[in-house]
């Protein structure tokens, strides 16, 4: 049988995360379909087809399923899904608000944030905020599964030619309905795809002086800001800017931490960036066990002295 990827789309397009997800459905061997559900598909559909590793595009084009409002493409995932072995997306906010329900309607089972495939059935994923791997395995039918965006390297954009095939709506569940989208405009690329991102924790004291601090360094380095759940949740920084368990997963080739504590929670969201910087004026502090350079110091010194040094 066949494997359904669902389509995440934003105002640019299918977003990387299901290029990943396409890599991941590829490893499980067979015909990969995507469904793309949403509104005004025309263009979007063309950038589908030449996607590589697609045999198929299922076009769902309904007003009810603009803005990728969950409780809309269930009834339609709930349709098709029936119909693979298996159906993936990436564990975004958009995968792990769709699947599940899904899974929990269909009686089949539901695999989170897998990040190796074993098998056609087993999968490695982590758990205890990613201080240990388990292995699964997902009972014989339908499995539904959302996988890590950042350790399935996304497919090409181009070289591929998937026939595109219209499909019929499911309606408006009459359960949500769209207000309005508040969309956070910065100059840093986006946080889960960056190569480098420098955070800040709680120590960094207010909005403001957590955007003065890391706002300047980030753009000398290309980088995208994150921020722990503390600053986060104390108003210095914004919820997408996240790191972690419950924030965004990321690899950067480079992670700089200023002033973060290190808690597992935390790690869980970096341990795959190939190089840990930690600055942090305690030298007990957690996150110097794993970073691979670490200084202790205080940041306020830090940050202008690395500045000042890059403009050299
Ligand atoms: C279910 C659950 C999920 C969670 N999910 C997440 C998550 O996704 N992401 C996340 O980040 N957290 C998460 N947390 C919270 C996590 O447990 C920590 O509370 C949080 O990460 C701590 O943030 P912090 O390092 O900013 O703050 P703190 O723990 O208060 O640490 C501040 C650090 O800054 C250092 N410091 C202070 N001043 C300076 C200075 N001037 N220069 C240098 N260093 C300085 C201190 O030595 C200290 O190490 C979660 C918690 C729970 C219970």
């Amino acid at each position: 049988m066949s494997i359904l990827v669902i389509a995440e789309i934003d105002s640019h397009g299918i977003k990387a995360a299901t290029r990943s997800a396409i890599t991941a459905a590829g490893q499980l061997g067979g015909d990969v379909h995507l469904l793309l559900a949403g509104s005004d598909l025309e263009g979007i559909a063309l950038q589908a087809k030449s996607i590589k590793g697609l045999s198929k595009i299922l076009v769902a084009d309904a007003a009810e399923y603009a803005n990728g409002i969950a409780e809309n493409l269930t009834p339609l995932l709930v349709k098709l899904a029936p119909g693979y072995s298996t159906v993936l997306a990436a564990a975004t906010s958009f995968g792990k608000n769709l699947l599940p329900r899904a899974a929990a309607l269909l009686d089949a089972a539901m695999v989170s944030e897998v990040t190796q495939i074993i098998g056609e059935r087993t999968f490695v994923r982590p758990i205890y905020a990613g201080n240990l791997n388990a292995t699964v395995t997902a009972p014989a039918g339908l499995a539904l599964i959302t996988i890590r965006q950042t350790v399935f390297e996304a497919v090409a954009e181009t070289g591929g030619d998937g026939a595109v095939e219209s499909i019929a709506a499911t309606g408006d569940a009459g359960k949500a309905q769209f207000i309005s989208r508040e969309l956070a405009v910065s100059d840093r690329p986006e946080l889960a795809s960056a190569k480098v991102v420098i955070s800040g924790g709680r120590s960094l004291g207010s909005k403001e002086i957590f955007h003065d601090t890391l706002e300047p360094l980030a753009a000398q380095l290309g980088a995208a800001i994150g921020a722990t759940r503390a600053a986060v949740d104390s108003g210095m920084a914004p919820n997408d800017a996240q790191v972690g368990q419950t924030g965004t997963v990321i690899a950067p080739d480079l992670y700089i931490a200023f002033g973060v504590s290190g808690a597992a929670q935390h790690v869980g969201g970096i341990k795959d960036a190939k190089v840990i910087v930690a600055v942090n004026h305690d030298a007990e502090a957690p996150i110097f066990k794993v970073a691979d350079y670490g200084l202790v110091a205080d940041l306020f010194d830090v940050v202008p002295e690395l500045s000042a040094a890059l403009k050299q």
